[in-house]
């Protein structure tokens, strides 16, 4: 157990104190634990019960999160910690994200892994960057910002980049510290839906924390990648991809869009994948707001997943599944188009 950030004791008689580590903002009475049902307040003290429990290390090409105008080509270390402040029905990662929700207790007796051996491990694995991924980073930000914090104390990985692949649930509180920090050098956000009740209904959370984070990402000027998976017969319509799009491209037209295949998984079955045809709509929409990098994943559709040039169309990343070939020109640190010599909004 490790004592969490960002909670505050709201009442000394009881004990209850508040959690500020997401926009749950969870009050929680002495002896209970969050909705995360990984933090639990122990006689006014709140601690989580995730720190340096890791599962699922991997080596993985940034493409995989996806990041696809982060460091194409990179690999990065990633893994995540059970638990997560969101009950998707749909979620790819439910053994690790769900399961622990059942029995928490479960977690104090597993060995920590602790933030100097990812370190090691990065450093072993000659990796670029640490991926924050598989269950929601935040429920564990205090194990990344120890190793974020750890990397770059040490010669042989301060050169490293940090990236969550966030469902955009946490809270201003622990993005103000990850500014002040500068912990992360990009953040991908889920963004589930353009419809609170669906966000209620499907997650457990609600639509308007999201866009707020989103903005505040944005305006801190860190790299960020949207993803929209693209649900049958919850979020694959006209509105809905009208709605995404219009949000996304208010902030920049050069912020990547990802609308992603939905397979029917956890809670899930009883509906079909998501049809080509629509994700390819979804794309339409999305170009038709101006939008310049609009992407389908987990399909096997023909150019899908390729980076044109917004200017004169060339091709400046080809990627097919985990394939990347990058034909930009890097010239001094900056993507070119070597067809009309565009400086691409690609971080290199
Ligand atoms: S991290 Fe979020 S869900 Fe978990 S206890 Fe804190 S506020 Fe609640």
């Amino acid at each position: 157990m490790k004592e969490a950030l960002l909670y505050e004791n709201i009442d000394s008689d009881t004990k209850e104190v508040i959690c500020k580590l997401c926009s749950h903002y969870c009050k929680i009475k002495n002896a209970r634990g969050g909705i995360c049902r990984v933090r639990f307040n122990h006689d006014g003290t709140l601690f989580s019960y995730t720190y340096g429990k890791v599962d699922g290390f991997a080596v993985d090409p940034i493409e995989k999160k996806p990041f696809y105008h982060f460091k194409p080509k990179s690999r990065v270390l990633s893994f995540g910690t059970p638990g997560c402040n969101f009950k998707c029905a749909n979620c790819q990662n439910s053994y690790l994200s769900q399961s622990i929700k059942l029995k928490p207790e479960a977690l104090l007796t597993q060995n920590v892994f602790p933030p100097e051996r990812v370190v090691e491990l990065a450093e072993k694995y000659a990796v670029d960057g640490i991926s924050y991924t598989y269950s929601e980073p935040t429920i564990f930000f205090e194990y990344a910002r120890d190793i974020i914090l750890k990397c770059k104390q040490n010669n042989n990985t301060k050169h490293l980049f940090h990236v969550f692949v966030s469902n955009g649930y946490f809270s201003k509180e622990m993005f103000e510290i990850v500014k002040a920090e500068k912990l992360l050098d990009a953040i991908n956000i889920d963004l589930k839906f353009f419809d609170d009740q669906k966000y209620l209904k499907i997650t457990g959370g609600h639509l308007k924390p999201v866009l707020e984070n989103i903005e505040r990402v944005f305006d801190a000027n860190i790299h960020m990648e949207i993803i929209n998976l693209v649900i049958p017969g919850e979020n694959d319509n006209e509105e809905s991809f009208a709605r995404v799009s219009e949000f996304v491209s208010s902030l920049s037209k050069d912020i990547p869009l990802h609308f992603s295949r939905f397979f029917p998984q956890y809670k899930m079955t009883d509906k079909s994948s998501t049809p080509y045809k629509t994700l390819l709509f979804a794309r339409d929409i999305a170009k038709s707001f101006g939008l310049n990098y609009v992407y389908i994943g987990n399909t096997d559709l023909i150019d899908a997943e390729n980076t044109h040039c917004p200017k004169c169309n060339y091709l400046v990343i080809q990627r097919q599944r985990y394939f990347t070939d990058v034909r930009y020109l890097d010239l001094e640190g900056k993507a070119v188009c070597p067809n009309c010599k565009e400086t691409l909004p690609i971080i290199v």
